[in-house]
């Protein structure tokens, strides 16, 4: 059986407790791998190697630290189909939308990075004839990045990869229920020669390596991605040592359809923003709202859409809907479908597991793409974050009405708006409390944007000038003239 171990100073280390706990496929409720299971002692020796290394690749000119990123890059797209299979086995995910999504975009956040170093620029200001000020911006040292098991290697190279390319070193903690990639990454940084202790993965529970790291005090700056109630413990552990810290949390995103939309548009990308991935993007769209004279026609035409996804083995290339993660959150997803009806919502599609699957997932943890309507926007479902493929409508009379459902929860991640009038797409957009808001689209990415949430959606702000500003430090320097 396969043994994931910490990469640690340039090798793989067992975890100092010797203990492993199992990686599930979820497709198949198999277990395919054992994961080191890892506390304070091996953080402790990540960051160690981390503050070593940092001595020389902070000063590493960034021409040579591009070129060993541009190389990482190259070798994830030249083992493109082995990290796909691995990242649908290990998640559940479709194997068609790990090579279209997840191992292209770890390509991207590498040579995004790689090439940004090079045109990264500073600021001066005169202050009259009296001085010159200018800023130079440094790394702060070991950056400590923890990454969810929902896209694991698109995120944690969203984190490495400008980490690194600031000159920080690193010390990465992917979830314990998605470790592969991040194993293969590890060898592949070795094979591109980034040296011993620039990157380093420790791997095991949250509750254990996740904290050490939170709570190292070597460790001056955190970004995670993951869920809120994670966030504020991360944010607690962290704020008494005075952490620099991102933080991506999770949503709730509306998906608000005027009746002027086109439908056939709205209705195909809807389909894409509420069960992509198994709904568990932190940007899907769980929460829809219709404009009242084109609701019925909508909804028919989404519902019909939504009996029409593929649900089945992930390994088939034709499968749109895969595996949920693991039985805990099947049972959690499920939890909120038993909840939406004693709420008293109507179940118009799914809410099931499927019944006729292929012989190998018989054991895996599906559920049916579901869609439930009737539920007032104060109701539970429509509060919390489900993270499955479950989505709810709602009608909407006004864009006023349609502005208060959307803002009505505790979140502000994103929000998608149809609509063909300039003038309400602008001012909708603007009035959504919505770290972005996409317009007749979904999931349209630049990663130069800006990249986070309001609310208790996050605090801060990735995407490329402003992870580069996040994993540097300023330092102001005034000269008398
Ligand atoms: P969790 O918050 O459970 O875990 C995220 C990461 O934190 C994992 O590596 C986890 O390790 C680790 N962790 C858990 N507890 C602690 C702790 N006390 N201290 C430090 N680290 C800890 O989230 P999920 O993995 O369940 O991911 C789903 C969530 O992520 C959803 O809420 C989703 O919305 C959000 N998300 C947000 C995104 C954004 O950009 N805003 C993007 C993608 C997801 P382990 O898993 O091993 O326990």
């Amino acid at each position: 059986m396969k043994r994931v171990l910490n990469f640690i100073d340039g090798e793989f280390r067992p975890p100092c407790s010797g203990r492993y706990i199992p990686d599930v496929d979820p497709a198949t409720g198999q277990v395919i791998a054992e994961i080191a299971e890892s506390g304070p002692a091996d953080v402790d020796a990540a960051v160690a190697a981390a503050s070593r290394a940092f001595e020389s690749w902070r000063k590493t000119p960034a021409e040579e630290r591009s070129r060993l990123l541009l190389r990482v890059a190259e070798l994830i797209e030249e083992n493109f189909d082995e990290l796909a299979r691995l990242e649908s086995e290990d998640n559940g995910k479709p194997i068609a939308l790990s090579r279209r999504m997840d191992v292209p975009r770890a390509v991207l956040n590498f040579r995004f990075f790689a090439t940004a170093i090079l045109h990264a620029e500073t600021r001066a200001h005169m202050t009259d004839d009296r001085a010159l000020n200018y800023t130079l911006r440094a790394p702060l040292g070991v950056a400590g990045l923890i990454s969810p098991w929902n896209l694991p290697l698109y995120l944690l190279t969203w984190k490495i990869a400008p980490a690194v390319a600031a000159g920080n070193c690193c010390v990465a903690k992917p979830s314990e229920l998605t470790p592969l990639t991040a194993d293969r990454l590890a060898a592949l940084t070795v094979e591109a020669g980034i040296p011993p202790g620039v990157i380093n993965i420790v791997h095991g529970p949250g509750a254990s390596a996740g904290r050490a790291l939170t709570s190292h005090p070597k460790v001056p700056l955190i970004s995670f991605t993951g869920g809120t109630k994670t966030g504020a413990d991360v944010m607690a552990c962290a704020g008494p040592l005075f952490k620099k810290v991102s933080l991506e949390l999770g949503g709730k995103n509306p998906n608000i359809v005027f009746a002027d939309a086109d439908l056939e548009q709205a209705v195909a990308t809807s389909i894409q923003s509420s069960f992509s991935n198994q709904g568990e993007i932190c940007l899907c769209g769980s929460r829809l709202f219709v404009e009242r004279a084109i609701y019925d026609e909508f909804l028919a035409r989404f519902v019909d859409a939504t009996k029409k996804l593929r649900i089945g083995d992930p390994q088939d290339s034709s499968t749109d809907v895969g595996a949920l993660v693991s039985e805990p959150h099947l049972r959690k997803v499920e939890g909120y479908v038993e909840l939406a009806k004693e709420e008293g919502g109507a179940i118009l599609a799914g809410g099931n597991r499927p019944a006729d699957l292929p012989q190998r997932v018989r054991g895996g943890y599906f559920l049916e793409p579901t869609v439930i309507t009737g539920l007032d926007c104060a109701r539970r479902v429509m509060q919390e974050e489900i993270f499955g493929p479950v989505v709810t409508v709602t009608p909407f009379d006004s864009p006023d009405e349609a502005i208060a459902y959307a803002n009505g929860t505790r979140y502000g991640l994103s929000a998608s708006v149809w609509t063909r009038d300039l003038q309400n797409a602008h001012r909708v957009a603007a009035a959504l409390d919505s770290g972005t808001v996409w317009v007749n689209t979904w999931l349209l990415r630049d990663l130069r944007v800006p990249f986070g949430g309001m609310k208790e959606s996050g605090v801060g702000r990735e995407g490329g000038f402003d992870s580069l500003q996040f994993f540097t430090e300023a330092k102001n320097v005034c000269i008398k003239l």
